[in-house]
């Protein structure tokens, strides 16, 4: 979306972003309009408290009448109590909580569209990219709202209150002053495509190095095993120098163009001062209107000049609403009625063809294959066959673009997308610890399971004698020594988590690729404990690990190519055959 074109006048522009941030305001869009309709109604109360000054000074120096000067006084002095009592109330917005309960929600919008989205898009986005979306431009977008608008309104509200005013005083300086507003909006709209574009450059840039800091610190433990955190540092500090650039190409196109401004409102304004005092020279125009002009330009050429510096951020908070609106824009993958549960659980895909977004070649082919409920089917294959995806389709990352899967009979794509997590279990190679206690990591897969449960689901899984050994037991934080268990140990956990949510289907993405001989054995324990009476699919690199298995399906780009038992398959002497006496050979000689 772009919810303010390049080409829009600056004021169907703030229209168009103000739209935008109530509709990302959500429930809190009334109150923030209060909020906003309070401060512009205060910057035009103080307005009408400067524009006091001409009656003022004109009943103190003109005709010295006393009264007058107290009622004016009184006057303005009510005005400007208005105008703060306006400005703190709306201001309340901020101070009294809303402001965060409305960053809050929109947070919680956000995270809500990141369970709903498709994981192909979500795996298109780097990690640290969606963090500066869900905290930088939040924060970007809602906090500095108020305090912009402020200045902006004060800048602009104000003065523009108190010329209006003066043209009741003296339409001369009255139109003096106007002029000086009509002057400013070009001079705004011409700074503003170079200010956007810098705007955009700097998100993108921030956006960039967030992703290459988040994705630096989760590889430096395996960047420094391998002795290459320094290439990896080096591309960090390139994305520095980038972000530096960027910062630095923004602050010098805004340079030129703030000058300028600033100059033609000082200007402006003192050509308003030099008109004032000819006419008082020339005796068209009194001594106190005079003065009270002089009094209003200093009070004004200070926001006026840096008005258009304000407006960069508001720049900023049109950059951060774009990243907003377009995540939100994503819309999940589609559920077909009628909405289906499925009672048995073989599965099916016929004829399926997928092709990533960003890939040239499709991943998957006219791929069809049966998987029997309640056995082991192993997927077996070159690398880049097509494994993964399989098994990624079958957990609904994205939707084939040919073909159907089914389960039990019914479309993937009729079974409601919380039903269908519920149904499946998966236990990859790298297991993902959150930074809770072991007795949560295990739970999460269901979260109401008792003490009792978890610790069962624990000891089937092999992991009660090392979760014992933990400095504080089931209690002990995996975020704090998470790198401290092993890879067997690790995986036990996610097994532990797949036998508690005891769902019917079960993939395994190589589990014991990357394991020792001791903890392989373990871990192997602890799968055969999990598979049984399932509907197994098993991805392996070593074909050793799924002789047993009740059926071998062999990928190769993206099609099935042999299918049958191990036994079968050698007989067969195909691809199978081929790759299994090629790893015969490799072990032979590592033995
Ligand atoms: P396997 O598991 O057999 O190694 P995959 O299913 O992971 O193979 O990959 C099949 C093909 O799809 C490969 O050519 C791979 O490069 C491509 N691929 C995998 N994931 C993505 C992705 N997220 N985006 C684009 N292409 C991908």
């Amino acid at each position: 979306m772009n919810p303010t074109g390049t080409d829009r006048s600056p004021t169907a522009s703030w229209l168009a972003t103000w739209r935008c941030l109530l509709k990302t305001a959500g429930g809190h869009a009334a109150a923030l309009r209060n909020s906003l309709l309070g401060l512009l109604a205060a910057a035009i109360a103080q307005g009408l408290a400067l524009a006091c000054l001409f009656p003022l000074f004109r009943a103190v120096l003109s005709t010295g009448n006393a009264e007058a000067a107290l009622y004016w006084l009184a006057i303005m002095s009510l005005l400007a109590i208005a105008a703060t009592l306006l400005r703190w109330r709306a201001q309340g917005f901020e101070y009294n909580g809303q402001l965060a309960a409305m960053t809050h929600a929109l947070r919680t919008r956000l995270g809500e569209q990141l369970r709903r989205m498709p994981l192909e898009r979500l795996q298109d986005s780097r990690t640290g990219e969606m963090s500066a979306v869900l905290l930088g431009n939040v924060d970007e977008n809602l906090n500095y709202t108020l305090a912009i608008a402020n200045l902006i309104m004060l800048a602009v509200v104000t003065p523009l209150t108190v010329a209006l005013a003066a043209l009741f005083v003296d339409w001369r300086l009255g139109v003096m002053l106007l002029l000086i507003f009509p002057v400013i909006l070009p001079l705004y709209g011409w700074r503003r495509p170079a200010m956007r574009r810098g705007m955009r450059q700097l998100n993108q840039a921030h956006r960039r190095t967030s992703a290459d800091i988040v994705e630096y610190l989760q590889g430096l433990p395996v960047l420094r095993a391998a002795c290459s955190e320094g290439a990896k540092a080096a591309a960090l500090h390139a994305s520095f120098q980038h972000l530096e650039t960027v910062q630095t190409e923004t602050r010098r196109q805004a340079a030129k163009p703030d000058v300028v401004v600033a100059s033609v409102v000082e200007l402006g304004l003192f050509g308003v001062a030099a008109c004032g005092i000819t006419w008082v020279v020339m005796g068209t125009l009194d001594i106190a209107s005079l003065a009270a002009t002089l009094v209003i330009i200093v009070r004004f050429s200070e926001p006026l000049a840096t008005f258009v510096s304000y407006t960069m951020m508001l720049e900023m908070i049109e950059a951060a609403l774009e990243r907003i609106e377009t995540l939100l824009a994503v819309a999940p993958l589609p559920q077909q009625t009628p909405a289906a549960l499925p009672d048995t659980f073989d599965i099916r895909f016929e004829d399926v063809s997928f092709r990533y977004t960003q890939a040239g070649a499709p991943a998957l082919a006219g791929f069809s294959a049966m998987f029997p409920a309640c056995s082991m089917t192993a997927l077996v294959g070159p690398s880049g066959a097509g494994k993964t995806t399989v098994t990624r389709l079958l957990m609904r990352y994205a939707d084939p673009q040919q073909g159907r899967i089914t389960l039990g009979g019914t479309d993937l794509r009729q079974i409601p997308s919380e039903a269908l997590n519920g149904l499946m279990s998966v236990v990859f190679q790298d297991v993902y610890l959150f930074d809770d206690s072991v007795l949560a990591n295990i739970r999460m897969a269901r979260p109401e399971a008792s003490e009792d449960e978890v610790r069962a689901a624990a000891k089937t899984a092999q992991c009660l004698a090392f979760i014992e050994r933990l400095p504080q037991g089931w209690h002990t934080r995996l975020g704090e020594i998470g790198d401290r268990l092993s890879g067997g140990e690790r995986q036990r956990i996610s097994i532990a988590r797949a036998l508690l949510k005891n769902a019917p289907i079960v993939i395994l993405d190589e589990p014991t690729a990357a394991l020792d001989a001791e903890n392989e054995l373990a871990v192997q324990h602890a799968i055969d404990a999990l598979v049984r009476n399932r509907t197994v699919i098993v991805i392996a690199h070593r074909l050793s690990t799924i002789v047993g298995a009740d059926r071998i399906l062999v990928v190769e780009d993206g099609q099935l190519i042999e299918q049958g038992q191990h036994d079968e398959l050698l007989v067969k002497a195909g691809r199978y055959r081929t790759l299994w006496d090629a790893q015969q050979t490799a072990s032979m000689r590592f033995l």
